[in-house]
């Protein structure tokens, strides 16, 4: 039996997702590691429970699979909790907004997420594509440009004779601490010594004139998957700026471009079809074409106008689980403009039909 993630949360097994979220929230404000710097290893452990625990009853999925098997391993080899991504989720940004504010600065608020500093080096880029492209998945190059450590000095800004700085031993962060009352507040700046470079030299780097730092333009090939829905985010770990040992992250957001004609519903592909009366009153076989599909269907006599033909398996791939959605396949019906004399005739033929006639304008 894996832990208790009930147990952890604090909540009843049949909490609601508002109550779990609530608990969460709680327990990350009181175990943030950065809240219990005389505690540290303990909160540490804590934290990555309540990460566990949360991320598993906060899906209705997993929380399900949790509640029947007692197992929290879902089988599809994906890594446990990852606060840095969690911490980007804009749902809960403000507690950590918080905890920032409140401690960060004074615990060296790099301590257990990377340093903040990591976050401003994600990047992200917008990809466009196609509807055609979301169903069929798609490679996209990209070419984006990232600041890195300049080559010809490492970073530091200096050639020659380069050492760490003294004062801030190459962190490039200053503490400074201010004693109020009873209270001790311990604030990092920027170090005044290396301006926050963390060396110092006494001759500047030919390349980058001091900043340590090299713009580049990367080129990179992108695998959009099939499936993948308006919105959607990609992310390239380690391919966002980079600043001594840092590295960003790059977003890449993925916008599925509207097209008339097509429609996408969960994972269902809505298009529509129009036929003609003729076709909708007898029934008949037809076929849509979309994307590189060719899809044969029959129409059945008695067809009405915005009635749905669902072709099983032809939508998007499932993004979340195995298999597609459907196709929906609407029926519009086209009524002509202009008559031959030949469709004329025929027509009133019809309207002759006394038990027609009723049916279709019901008197
Ligand atoms: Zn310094
Ligand atoms: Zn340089």
């Amino acid at each position: 039996m894996a832990k208790d993630y009930y147990e952890i949360l604090g909540v009843p097994r049949d909490a609601s997702q508002e109550d779990i979220k609530k608990a969460f929230r709680a327990l990350v404000k009181k175990w943030h590691p950065d809240a219990n710097p005389d505690n540290k290893k303990l909160a540490e452990e804590k934290f990555k429970e309540i990460g566990e625990a949360y991320e598993v009853l906060s899906d209705e999925n997993k929380r399900r699979i949790y509640d029947q098997t007692g197992k929290a391993d879902f089988g599809n080899g994906q890594e446990g909790f990852n606060w840095q991504d969690f911490r980007n989720n804009s749902d809960f940004s403000d507690i950590f907004d918080e905890i920032f504010r409140n401690f960060g600065g004074g615990f060296g608020g790099d301590s257990f997420f990377g340093s903040r500093r990591a976050a401003q080096l994600d990047l992200s880029v917008e990809i466009e594509i196609t509807m055609a492209d979301s169903y069929n998945g798609v490679k996209r190059e990209i070419k984006y440009r990232r600041t890195v450590d300049c080559d010809v000095c490492n970073g530091t800004g200096y050639e020659g004779n380069v050492k760490k700085c003294p004062t801030c031993n190459g962190t490039g962060q200053e503490r400074i601490a201010q004693q109020q009352g009873m209270f001790r507040f311990v604030n990092t700046i920027t170090c005044r010594t290396c301006g926050g470079k963390g060396f110092i030299g006494d001759r500047k780097c030919h390349q980058c004139h001091g900043s340590g730092k090299k713009s580049i333009v990367e080129t990179r090939t992108v695998d959009i998957p099939a499936g993948v829905t308006d919105g959607a985010r990609i992310v390239l770990r380690g391919l966002g700026d980079s600043e001594k040992n840092n590295t960003g992250d790059l977003y890449v957001f993925i916008r599925v471009k509207p097209e008339r004609g097509f429609r996408r519903v969960e994972n269902d592909l809505i298009i529509s079809k129009t036929i003609s009366f003729p076709q909708a009153a007898l029934g008949s076989d037809d076929m849509v074409e979309f994307f590189d599909q060719k899809i044969e269907f029959k129409i059945p006599a008695g067809t009405q106008p915005n009635d749905v033909i669902r072709i099983k398996g032809k939508g998007f791939p499932k993004i979340h689980g195995t298999g597609r959605g459907d196709l929906q396949i609407r029926i519009n019906m086209e009524v002509p403009r202009k008559l031959t004399p030949q469709q004329r005739e025929l027509i009133e033929k019809l309207l002759d039909e006394p038990v027609q006639r009723k049916g279709w304008f019901g008197k």
